[in-house]
């Protein structure tokens, strides 16, 4: 249970009463939607098929309702369209008694499922499903109001195609003057918003018409005195009766959460300050539809049309849509024998422009132009709606919605970006048979143009492959190299990878495969690897570090100084996740430390003076590492053979120094304990330069044995306690520094 919702909205009232309303902008939003409301209720009424006071009812409670009750500020609710098809055919089949439990069991359901958190289910209904159902809804008003509009007597049967055999009997029988009239009023309601798009143009268009046959005297069917009666709920239906009302309920109930969910998100778009709470608005309709089906209204929404009408006449807060069914009900009041006076085509009109407004052929043209699936649920919709009946148009979309989402689930999608260096093709989903005419849309965009630098096909975001899918891959790739283009494969995971073997069966796709960027390279551009990596560094990488380096070119204050080995698998940066900027590098064959003074070219001692003296880092990290072929080398002792060091004098020169460290060692020692050691020796050697004992004398510097274990990718640091290297991170570490000092014992195993 939501009690917070409560909460919120009780500190809500609070504040609105304490802060004050803004009574000025509510009240002219007030009026200007109550002068639309008007006539929309009287019309919803009629196309209901209940009686004048039953639409009017539900204008004034629901809105006023709705607005104590629900989750948005600046909605209005009350008789909408969508709902007047459903209501006329349970009027028609079980009375007012029978909308009454509709409408009880619809509130019912509304409040629990906002109360229980459901108020966001419905934004689940595709689009183009909701958009066939309205433009469904508004035919079947249009058509059913035809026969009223020509004066014609109704149809024995409601159905579209009953009352179009109606009217194609009937036609020779048309009332000229009721047809005029629906025609005069109709035409108003469009016209005049166009040239005057501020006045209230249903209000005006009742208005119009009706002072004209009042004063011409012309006969014309009117509304009549509004009577009301109260729900009689004593006169329940019989047992048969309830499985259908319950039927009804459920369809009420799906829809009219379904419009008002629609009109709260169309009222988030438009308002700048609103913020619905969709469960607690669900909450809201729910009582407001109890409420109105025990005074004897219908089943009512929060309705989208005059929603925004009152958001840009200025409605601030609720209280726009209370003052709204006050002036409703005041004009009910006061102005009853005005209101039975408005003759029943002037209201047909207003339906019919209500009706063509809920009809877009263009919607339809656009859907099919964007998505055919689209424009098949809408035309399914539509369809199934105004040629079978309501709850079977609402089926329909339930499953068109149903199919189109496991079409969408498992639809590749395909994005063609062109670089200077490479072209990439990004597939994202799941690359199945349905794939097919996608990856074909994406071989006719592959241009050779585009293609100049070699295409690179990104699978990252592929979800899974099957057999058709690695199939429609394959033609691809083959149809590329057939046009003489390069393609590399990159972002292969372990479900697709799989995958991808099993069905590439001529090795196709294993020569296009890449596991690295520079396998991309060597791909696409194997004669300039590095070239492309700048390439691509400027276009994805750069963009991120500018800031960066902007900053650093004011100077540079690295913390670390990072002394290791040449050999090219050791990357500082990417083993520590440090950026520009961080650590200034020592990198020589064998990671090694000349003794102080040692050296007749001292560049080792020049960057470590550099480094501690001048940069002032705070730490030294000395990282060995496994397979290092310095050590190697050196343990096998060939490298200073005569012949050896007469064909590479530098190397053999350079690693005599390690040579030193053999003769320390037991005889039996491995390469990695070698390797370790010599991390350990480099470090002695380190605290001979003056500027390092000074630094650790005043407890500035901490050193920091490492050794990368190639293999696993895993580093590891020297446990200064227990005297081994372990898992980094995981080392006893106090005053390492003191420790350093004393000096390291290491011991062989
Ligand atoms: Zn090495």
């Amino acid at each position: 249970m939501k009690t917070n919702h409560w909460r919120e909205l009780v500190a809500e009232w609070r504040s609105l009463l304490t802060d004050g309303i803004h009574w000025r902008d509510d009240l002219k939003a007030a009026l200007t939607v109550a002068c639309i409301a008007l006539p929309m209720a009287l019309a919803i009424a009629l196309a209901s098929d209940v009686p004048p006071a039953v639409g009017l009812i539900t204008a004034i409670v629901a809105s006023i309702a709705c607005a104590v009750f629900g989750g948005t500020q600046v909605g209005i609710s009350g008789p909408a369209a969508a709902m007047a098809i459903l209501i006329a055919e349970v009027v028609e089949k079980h009375g007012l008694t029978g909308l009454a439990i509709v409408g009880l069991g619809c509130g019912l359901l509304q409040f629990l499922s906002g109360t229980f958190g459901l108020g966001s289910i419905a934004r689940f209904i595709p689009f183009p499903v909701v958009a066939g159902f309205t433009a469904g809804i508004g035919a079947i008003i249009f058509i059913g109001q035809l026969p009223r509009a020509l004066g014609l007597p109704s149809p024995d049967e409601s159905h579209v195609l009953s009352v179009i055999v109606h009217l194609r009997e009937m036609l020779q029988e048309t009332h000229p003057a009721t047809l005029a009239l629906t025609l005069g009023t109709l035409s108003i309601a469009f016209v005049l918003p166009v040239y005057f798009p501020k006045w209230p143009a249903a209000l005006v268009a009742v208005i119009i018409p009706t002072l004209v046959v009042v004063g011409l005297d012309v006969h014309a069917d009117t509304l009549g005195t509004l009577t009301h009666a109260w729900p009689q709920l004593q006169q329940l239906p019989d047992r048969g009766a309830w499985l259908e009302l319950l039927e009804a309920t459920l369809v009420a109930y799906a829809l009219a959460s379904f419009e008002t969910l629609m009109s709260a998100s169309a009222i988030d778009k438009l308002s700048k300050t609103s913020r619905t709470n969709f469960d607690q608005e669900l909450v809201g309709q729910g009582l407001s539809n109890i409420v109105v089906a025990l005074v004897g209204g219908m089943p009512a929404t929060s309705v989208i049309a005059r929603s925004s009408l009152n958001i840009h006449a200025g409605a601030k807060t609720r209280f726009a849509a209370i003052a709204h069914g006050l002036i409703l009900l005041a004009v009910v009041v006061l102005g009853a024998p005005l209101i039975a006076r408005i003759p029943v085509a002037v209201v047909v009109g207003i339906l019919l422009s209500i009706a063509l407004r809920m009809f877009h052929p263009r919607e339809f043209l656009g859907f099919w132009e964007r998505s055919r699936m689209d424009a098949l649920a809408y035309g399914l919709t539509f369809l199934t709606i105004v040629f079978v009946d309501l709850v079977a148009g609402v089926q329909a979309g339930c499953v068109a919605a149903l199919v189109i989402a496991i079409l969408r689930m498992g639809q590749i999608r395909t994005q063609l970006k062109v670089f200077p260096e490479s072209a990439i093709l990004e597939l994202k989903g799941s690359l199945n048979s349905l794939a097919a005419a996608q990856m074909d849309r994406a071989r006719t965009e592959l241009s050779d143009d585009a293609l100049k630098q070699g295409l690179i096909i990104d699978l990252a975001k592929v979800t899974s492959i099957d057999a058709s899918g690695a199939s429609h891959l394959i033609e691809l790739i083959k149809s590329l190299r057939e046009r003489q283009k390069k393609v590399a494969v990159r972002g292969i995971n372990n479900e697709t990878r799989s995958a991808l073997h099993a069905f590439d069966l001529n090795g196709d796709l294993a020569q296009s495969l890449a596991l690295t960027e520079s396998e991309v390279a060597d791909i696409l551009h194997a004669d300039e690897r590095l070239l492309f990596g700048a390439l691509r560094y400027r276009r994805e990488v750069k963009p991120r570090y500018q800031e960066l380096f902007n900053r650093l070119a004011e100077g540079q204050k690295p913390h670390t100084l990072f002394i290791a080995c040449s050999d090219s698998r050791i990357d500082p940066n990417l083993i520590t996740t440090s950026d520009p900027g961080e650590l200034f590098f020592v990198r020589n064959v064998g990671n090694i430390i000349p003794r102080c003074g040692a050296d007749a070219l001292p560049a080792e001692g020049a960057a470590i003076e550099f480094a501690v003296g001048i940069l002032e880092v705070r730490e030294i990290i000395v990282c060995g590492h496994s397979g290092c072929g310095a050590i190697k080398e050196v343990l096998a002792g060939n490298i200073f053979s005569d012949q050896k060091a007469a064909e590479f004098p530098h190397v053999a020169k350079w690693l005599a120094d390690v040579r030193s460290l053999k003769d320390e060692l037991p005889a039996n020692v491995s390469i990695q304990q070698a390797a370790e050691l010599n991390v350990l020796n480099q470090i002695e050697k380190l605290k001979t330069y003056p500027v390092v004992q000074e630094k650790l004398r005043q407890g500035k510097i901490r050193i920091h044995p490492w050794y990368f274990d190639i293999a696993h990718g895993e580093l590891y640091e020297w446990d200064f306690v227990k005297g081994l290297f372990v898992p980094v991170g995981t080392a006893t570490r106090p005053g390492t520094a003191e420790r350093i000092s004393a000096g390291i014992q290491y011991q062989i195993p």
